[in-house]
């Protein structure tokens, strides 16, 4: 069997790395004419590694990255004022969250595929349904039939506005700055993801390198009339924090990015007959989290699970059943905790932070504990 996947993101890439590890025979189809990746980092946690470590790419991958053993949440002074301890998840998985340059992750990805048929400037405009399963049409004017499809083509993915046109795009109101600033951080911050919250904003960093530190920037906008451009990012943090500053500073303007956040609201709609969606395509989540690559890689180790055990369709029904609740979970609690991030009113914003500092360990490392287990097939 010929399965086919649409788009050749970190969902898309993993997913044909596994199922080529299962024997099946694979296309993938990518609009760009080269796999260019974003200028930024990625947190690969406990979850994720999980599944590299099971596809045999947990050595490659830590060495191109950099360990993060705690997740703090500090006030924009870089006060903390909440902390979430990774290592006893370190040990139990025996697999460490890697904070990665996304161009590095992307490259390691691609370079597995040893068998897979990759087809570039391959950008989807319709699926058609007909006797042999769907007739894919790219816009470039091939035509391309297909008995089973993968639909990991992202937030906007054409395959599930082909299947399932009726789900609106949500936006956040929220825009977020991502760059990569050539700087070291002290070694005391070296393996921790440090989030500052501020007053309608959010700064992050994480060591992902020598020499090179991801950070990101969220902040609120009211209306389209106030959204801010990307050069608009300094003046914004200018004043927060010197640590801040430096980094972006440190960074080389041409290479900030600057992305609208988004979601759609959950759904049980991930499959039809012979075509499933898997990662963004299915259920898109805002980055509070750092889960929404997390949940794609997870997908794709527990589809190809499935689909070595059963037949396509009964695949697609269980993979799906395994991985609804938890993928809904991390859509809900992302943009929950968007609009919790970005109070404005500063007795809220007060309130906010002592619950935070309250807020028991035995909590958090449950929540944590039922993010980082893994489905089993
Ligand atoms: C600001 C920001 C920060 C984030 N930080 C993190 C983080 O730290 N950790 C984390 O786990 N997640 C993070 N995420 C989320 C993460 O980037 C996404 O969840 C993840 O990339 C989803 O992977 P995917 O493969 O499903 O989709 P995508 O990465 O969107 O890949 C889709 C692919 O399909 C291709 N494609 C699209 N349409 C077509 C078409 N019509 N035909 C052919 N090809 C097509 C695209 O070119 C692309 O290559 C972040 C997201 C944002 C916006």
């Amino acid at each position: 069997m010929t399965i086919d996947i649409i788009g050749a993101g970190i969902g898309g890439l993993t997913t044909a790395i596994a199922l080529e590890q299962k024997g099946f025979k694979i296309r993938i189809f990518e609009q760009a004419e080269k796999i260019k990746p974003v200028g930024a980092g990625i947190i690969l946690a406990n979850n994720a590694m999980q599944v590299f470590d099971k596809l045999g790419l947990k050595k490659i991958l830590t060495e191109n990255g950099n360990p993060v053993s705690a997740i703090k949440i500090t006030n924009s002074n870089l006060e903390v004022i909440s902390e979430i301890n990774l290592t006893q998840f370190e040990q139990k998985y025996n697999v460490k969250n890697i904070a990665i340059h996304r161009g590095s992750l992307q490259q390691i990805l691609f370079e597995q595929l040893k068998k897979t048929e990759v087809y570039l400037g391959h950008k989807l405009n319709k699926v058609v349904k007909n006797e042999g399963g769907h007739m894919l049409h790219f816009e470039n004017g091939k035509k391309i039939q297909s008995t089973t499809i993968i639909g990991s083509d992202g937030l906007h993915s054409k395959v599930r506005t082909n299947l399932f046109p009726h789900q609106p795009i949500r936006f956040a109101n929220q825009l977020c700055w991502r760059g990569i600033a050539n700087h070291n951080l002290p070694t005391e911050l070296k393996n921790e993801l440090n989030e500052a919250w501020g007053k309608n904003e959010r700064f992050g960093f994480v060591q992902i390198a020598e020499n090179k530190v991801y950070w990101y920037a969220l902040k609120t906008y009211k209306n389209a009339q106030h959204k801010q451009k990307i050069n608009e990012i300094e003046k914004s943090f200018a004043n927060v924090n010197s640590t801040i500053n430096n980094l972006i500073t440190a960074t080389p303007k041409e290479q900030i990015n600057l992305a609208e956040i988004s979601d759609f609201k959950p759904t049980k709609n991930w499959y039809q007959e012979n075509v499933c969606l898997i990662g963004d395509a299915a259920h898109a989540a805002t980055p509070n989290m750092g889960q929404g690559a997390c949940q794609a890689i997870e997908d794709a180790y527990i589809l190809s699970e499935c689909l070595g055990k059963h037949k396509t369709n009964e695949a697609f029904e269980t993979f799906r059943n395994l991985r609804l609740k938890k993928a809904h979970s991390v859509v809900k609690t992302s943009w929950t905790l968007g609009k919790v991030a970005h109070l404005s009113n500063p007795v809220l914003v007060a309130l906010r932070n002592q619950m935070l500092r309250m807020t028991p360990k035995s909590i958090s490392t449950k929540q944590s504990q039922q993010l980082f287990q893994l489905a089993q097939v």
